[in-house]
């Protein structure tokens, strides 16, 4: 596709990219079957090729509507297509560079713009999620049930193992999860703790930044993934191995900072060092174990059946397939198969919140796929997937962290 930028983006170095992207797609439409939106809704300007086309025609000075946003809107960000595509299109970084674009130029009603902001103002700091949902939690039980059914149920508590190991990995503090799920980060901790190493997570670090990303907030997330650099740099420099990241969702976004930084003159050589750095969870521990094999209590009868989604953050984003898999076999779970494990179950960041109903047609439809080979539960690896899939799933959903660690054996030089 060839691309003649408008006049007022000459020199842009986004546009610049938008333009080498676009032009890397040759039509061929290969990306469309494994598009989630195309499938729903069969309609080329929801499918990769078509959302392409728009960003196109928007850089190269065509007017864009109300309707061009509609269609960027729906995009999950999911970037099946990507793997799907043989000339190597870099989707996910055009949508974005997109959907900063067209917030400009088709502004959006009052209305949308405040539930936005909102969006990325409140998600993304942990001291107002937590204040939210303590007060969620404490109205539940007067509320409807239809309301009831979204607010998620409190967690317990979880203890980190003590810090004792000089072997050092980092993990950021994040946004909703200390709040929502505190128990993945506690089981990867104590996981890595029988590996002779600890988890360190590092006050100063916050939101990874994918949720103000997802929304066209180009400052927001810059802001959040120099901040977040800069808290663990110290500790970079005194030999921590490596960053990762319980939720694939922070993982994918932690990979991308050396190219969302790129042009930054002051960080965009640090933002290297941290996604050269990014490990995600199964791969550190599927190293571990290949020197080091660990000893499980065996799993209860009766609940060796599980189903595992792999969300598209880890399959797509971080292109991680089959070591989660396989970790659980070795725990003693067996795996049912899954049908579609390319398509997005809905949740996408605020996707869920924003298009409730084009999510809860994928819920449904990957809910059908997991719950068919009669699973005890569902495992996945990220806590938006989590969330969204226990709100109709008729099994319980877990972080596979959570199912692993449960049958280490008891180790009392751990405690905190
Ligand atoms: S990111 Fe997902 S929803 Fe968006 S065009 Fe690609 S496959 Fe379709
Ligand atoms: S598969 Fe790749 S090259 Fe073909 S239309 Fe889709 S994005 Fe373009």
């Amino acid at each position: 596709m060839r691309i003649e930028l408008e006049d007022s983006l000459q020199g842009q170095v986004d546009a610049a990219d938008a333009s080498r992207i676009i032009q890397s797609c040759v039509h061929c439409g290969l990306c469309t079957a494994a598009c989630p939106t195309y499938e729903l809704l069969d309609h080329e300007l929801d499918s990769p090729r078509g959302r392409i086309y728009l960003i196109r025609e928007m850089l190269q000075g065509a007017p864009a509507s109300a309707t061009t946003r509609e269609h960027l809107d729906r995009c999950l960000s999911c970037r099946a297509c990507e793997p799907a595509c043989p000339s190597g299109v870099e989707y996910g970084h055009l949508i974005d560079i997109g959907r900063q674009e067209i917030e400009r130029r088709a502004p959006r009603p009052a209305a949308q713009r405040w539930l936005r902001s909102l969006l990325r103002r409140s998600l993304s700091n942990e001291r107002l999620v937590r204040m939210a949902l303590g007060l969620a939690w404490r109205v539940r039980p007067v509320l409807p049930a239809r309301l009831k059914a979204r607010v998620p149920p409190r967690p317990s508590h979880s203890a980190w193992p003590r810090a004792r190991h000089a072997r050092r990995v980092l993990t950021l503090r994040g946004c909703v999860q200390p709040t929502l799920a505190p128990g993945y980060d506690a089981a990867l901790a104590r996981l890595l703790d029988r590996f002779g190493i600890s988890l360190v997570g590092i006050e100063g670090t916050g939101c990874c930044g994918a949720l103000s990303q997802h929304l066209g907030g180009a400052d927001q997330t810059a802001n959040a993934m120099r901040r977040n650099i800069d808290a663990w740099w110290p500790l970079l420099d005194q030999g921590a191995e490596a960053i990762v990241a319980s939720s694939s969702g922070c993982g994918a976004m932690l990979k991308d900072y050396g190219h969302l930084l790129q042009h930054d003159p002051a960080y965009a050589a640090k933002a290297r060092r941290i996604s050269a750095m990014l490990r995600d969870p199964a791969q550190l521990l599927v190293d571990l174990w290949e020197s080091q094999p660990l000893t499980l209590q065996p799993v209860s009868p009766g609940e060796e059946r599980l189903a595992y989604h792999a969300p598209c953050t880890q399959q797509h984003g971080l292109r991680i397939q089959g070591p989660v898999e396989a970790l659980l076999k070795r725990a003693g779970y067996q795996l049912a198969p899954v049908a579609e494990p390319h398509m997005c179950c809905g949740s996408a960041g605020t996707f869920s919140i924003l298009q409730p109903e084009l999510a809860g047609r994928l819920r449904e439809r990957k809910l059908g796929h997991l719950t068919a080979g009669l699973p005890m539960r569902i495992a996945s690896a990220n806590i938006g997937c989590i969330l969204h899939l226990q709100q109709t799933s008729p099994v319980a959903v877990h972080h596979w962290l959570e199912l692993l660690e449960a049958r280490l054996p008891v180790d009392s030089g751990e405690a905190a």
